[in-house]
């Protein structure tokens, strides 16, 4: 059966707490899951995944969607992967491979860029998966929901890997200001 959960929202928003949550409720063996993330995130520790909220778990860094193959073993039948949208073109070929071949996938991705725009394979993603979760932030500004990631400097630099300083979660009304 095809099983592929997506969590998405803007940044903030808690989409690595949750992962990191599914990973730890997933009920099997540790040598039966992997999780891969991308070596663009260099924030914490080079081989784990973070979230804000200070949950970790160990992951694999790759530099892209294909590099999840050589590390796939007979004995892996779950996979995790943190900031899907760095993971390149071929990301959506590689979840086909995985869910034909009966692996689950969980994967967590920021939906949309700064300027609101769809973040790289997110939106196929998104047709993709058996199971969508959105998650929200709270407003920078006036503490309502927020699903829109707001960037206070200025910058044409679309891969800027956030920090509290360069991004903040903003409702509609404040991210449009
Ligand atoms: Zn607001």
């Amino acid at each position: 059966m095809r099983d592929f959960t997506l969590i998405f929202g803007c940044m903030f928003a808690g989409k690595t707490t949750r992962l990191i949550g599914l990973y730890n409720e997933s009920q099997i063996d540790i040598n039966e899951k992997l999780a891969v993330k991308p070596l663009i995130d260099n924030r914490y520790s080079a081989h784990s995944i973070h979230s804000h909220g200070g949950l970790a778990l160990i992951a694999h860094r790759i530099g892209k969607a294909e590099e999840i193959y050589p590390l796939i073993n007979q004995n892996i039948k779950e996979v995790y992967i943190d900031e899907i949208q760095f993971m390149g073109p071929m990301i959506v070929d590689v979840i086909g491979e995985l869910l034909s071949n009966n692996i689950k996938v969980v994967a967590a991705g920021l939906d949309k860029d700064y300027q609101n725009n769809d973040f790289g394979p997110m939106p196929i993603l998104k047709k993709l998966a058996t199971t969508l979760i959105q998650v929200s932030a709270k407003c920078k500004v006036c503490n309502q929901q927020a699903d829109y990631t707001f960037r206070n400097i200025e910058s044409d630099e679309l891969i800027l890997v956030g920090h509290n300083n360069i991004y903040e979660p903003r409702c509609l009304e404040h991210w449009q200001k």
